[in-house]
Parts: structure tokens; C-alpha cells; sequence
């Protein structure tokens, strides 16, 4: 029996026209169906326009419009395909891997680095292998199908504005590939829940920095009353410049200490951090009870620590939530 595919359109460079002032998102869900015709072969489809943004204008909120929706039809359909703008979507695929946790159904995101009404776009592709991963019994957890790749949602990164290969799987190899059409699984992902675990919280209030040489810590100090966590995107294997003495860490003892979170993560793209290589990292890890991302990619930090935030105030529990690997988001560490 042919599955039941629900399409969720969000926007992006997919659905976008010319509007005289730049592109701008305007086809609909039906319009972006009409380009894939062939696509109908594969699964019957139901569309639903949920929003039309460029997805700079994505923000958490709608990050929970999206899960909502898919709770709300989660039964009634076998898989969900999400058009999305590329440069937000990493951030959109985390948010959903730690709000819909565990789904046995495939939620994948997909969209373009050119608009589907286009003869050389890539965005057709997109839909269609993402079209064809959703169908295929195999499938589960919320991905990214791009240029025949299959990322995880905890792992992916837009690392190119132009390119069709928009998207790399940080630190962990694609689930599958997309090659003519036919799906080549490398993992086996099925996941032992016949539920996901949902979840409808986010806490935003969540400030990142990212360190330079010289940077001056002190407006840190007067930002305490305005976030409950920070995320120190440090250098290299992860430090803080003067180590435990300096300003600096005075200034993350008043963070810690009104119990506001603190995560460190390096700005390094691959590989991850390990604050206790250095003098620089190793005395602030074992003097503050600090977060370390290890090798998750921003996105998922920023995202997790939102939902965290989300689930508790109580620093020792969002530590405890933060590190418990989702989905792939950590490992090895
Ligand atoms: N600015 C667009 C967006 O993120 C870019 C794209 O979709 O490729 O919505």
C-alpha cells in the first residue's frame, strides 16, 4: 500500500519568486507539488501551508508551530516532508530532534539554493528524495535530505550560500545517500519506541559569544538579569583567556553563581573541544561547573540548551538533560 505523506511548507528559497526587491518566498504548498508531478508514483500527499518566511525570520516560536502541527496529524499520516529556507534550517532540524524525540515516523527537511520554478534548480531533487526517503519503511527521526544526502537534525550545518552541497553532517557520517532516485542506507536507524516523546517547551533566553583575541569581557557582567544560559564559543580545544584567574572567570563565577547556565564550546567547525587538554580549559573545568558541548555543532547547542532551559530551572538538571546524548548530538564524549 502506497504510504500517506503529509508536506508542511514553511518557505525559503524553494518557494521563492522575484519580487522586484529580491526573492521572496511566495508559491504555495500545491505550486511546489505541481513542479514534482512524478512524485505522486511514490506515495499519496496531503499539503498544508504553515507558513511563507525566509527563514531569517524563523524564530523558536515557530519552531513549536511546527511540532504542534505535526503532533496534531502525527497519527493520521506515515512520514512528513518540511520545505524550509537552507538558512535557518539546521537550527529548525535541531530544534525538532530535541522536541520530537525518538519519532519512529520520518520528519525531513528540504529546500533549495534555488527556487523550484527555476530549469537549473536543485530544489526538485530536493523534494523528491525527500519525498522518497519519507516513503520508505526504513525510515525515522527528523533529518535533512539535501543534494542526495541524508543528515541527522543533530547534526547538520549549512556550510555553503551558493553550492547545491549546502549542507554537511558534522562529525558523523550521512544515515543514508540518494543516488538516481534509490535510496542507499548505511545505518539501520529503526528506533525502539512505537511513540516519540514530545515535548512543547523552549526557553530563549539564551545568549551566545563568540570569543576573539583581546575581547573585552566586561559587558558580560551587566547581562546576567536577561538570560538564563550563555554559550562561550571559546578557541580551539576550549579555554578561557587567563585561565581561572583572570576576568573573565570572575565574570562566569557571578553567571554560575545567580544560576544561570554556562556552556563551552569551541568555534573550531569539526571535531569538537576538550577543555582538558589545556591549563586554559582544564583549570575551568575543574573550578566551575561549565557545560561542555564536546563535538556538537552550534545549532544543536544553542537548540538544546533551549530545551533544557525548557524543562527545568534547576542548573544541575539542565547540565543533566544537556549532556544525555539525542539523537546522535554527542558521542564519544
Ligand atoms: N534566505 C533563504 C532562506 O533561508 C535561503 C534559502 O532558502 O536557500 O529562506
Amino acid at each position: 500500500m502506497k504510504k500517506h505523506i503529509l508536506l508542511l511548507a514553511t518557505g525559503g528559497t524553494i518557494a521563492s519568486q522575484e519580487s522586484g526587491q529580491g526573492l521572496t518566498p511566495s508559491m504555495d504548498s500545491e505550486a511546489l507539488l505541481a513542479c514534482i508531478p512524478q512524485v505522486r508514483d511514490l506515495c499519496d500527499i496531503s499539503a498544508l501551508q504553515l507558513m511563507n518566511l525566509d527563514s531569517t525570520n524563523i524564530t523558536p516560536e515557530h519552531w513549536l508551530t511546527i511540532a504542534r502541527c505535526l503532533k496534531e496529524h502525527y497519527d493520521a499520516y506515515d512520514g512528513f516532508v518540511i520545505t524550509h529556507g537552507t538558512d535557518t534550517m539546521a537550527y529548525t532540524a535541531a530544534a525538532l530532534s530535541y522536541l520530537i524525540q525518538d519519532s519512529p515516523k520520518p520528519i525531513v527537511l528540504t529546500g533549495g539554493q534555488k527556487s523550484i520554478a527555476l530549469q537549473d534548480t536543485d530544489a526538485r531533487r530536493n523534494l523528491y528524495d525527500s519525498f522518497l526517503y519519507a516513503a520508505d519503511d526504513s525510515s525515522c527521526g527528523v533529518h535533512i535530505v539535501f543534494n542526495g544526502e541524508v543528515i541527522l537534525g543533530t547534526r547538520a550545518r549549512k556550510e555553503r550560500t551558493k553550492s547545491y552541497n549546502a549542507f554537511s553532517s558534522v562529525d558523523y557520517p550521512d544515515t543514508a545517500i540518494i543516488r538516481d532516485r534509490k535510496l542507499i542506507r548505511y545505518f539501520d536507524e529503526r528506533p525502539g519506541r512505537k511513540d516519540p516523546v514530545w515535548y512543547d517547551r523552549l526557553n530563549t533566553r539564551v545568549l551566545l559569544l563568540t570569543l576573539i583575541p583581546g575581547l573585552d569581557p566586561e559587558p558580560l557582567e551587566g547581562l546576567t538579569g536577561n538570560y538564563d544560559g550563555l554559550i562561550l564559543q571559546t578557541f580551539g580545544s576550549g579555554g578561557l583567556p587567563g585561565s581561572d584567574s583572570g576576568r573573565f572567570a570572575e565574570i562566569l563565577r557571578m553567571w554560575i553563581s545567580s544560576g544561570k547556565s554556562v556552556v563551552m564550546m569551541t568555534q573550531v567547525p569539526y571535531e569538537g573541544s576538550d577543555l582538558m587538554v589545556y591549563q586554559v580549559g582544564q583549570r575551568i573545568l575543574k573550578n566551575y561547573p561549565v557545560i561542555e558541548a564536546s563535538n556538537m555543532t552550534l545549532e544543536a547547542v544553542v537548540t538544546k540548551l533551549m530545551w533544557a532551559l525548557g524543562q527545568t530551572g534547576d542548573p544541575k538538571e539542565v547540565r543533566d538533560l544537556f549532556c544525555r546524548p539525542v539523537h546522535h548530538d554527542r558521542i564519544g564524549c
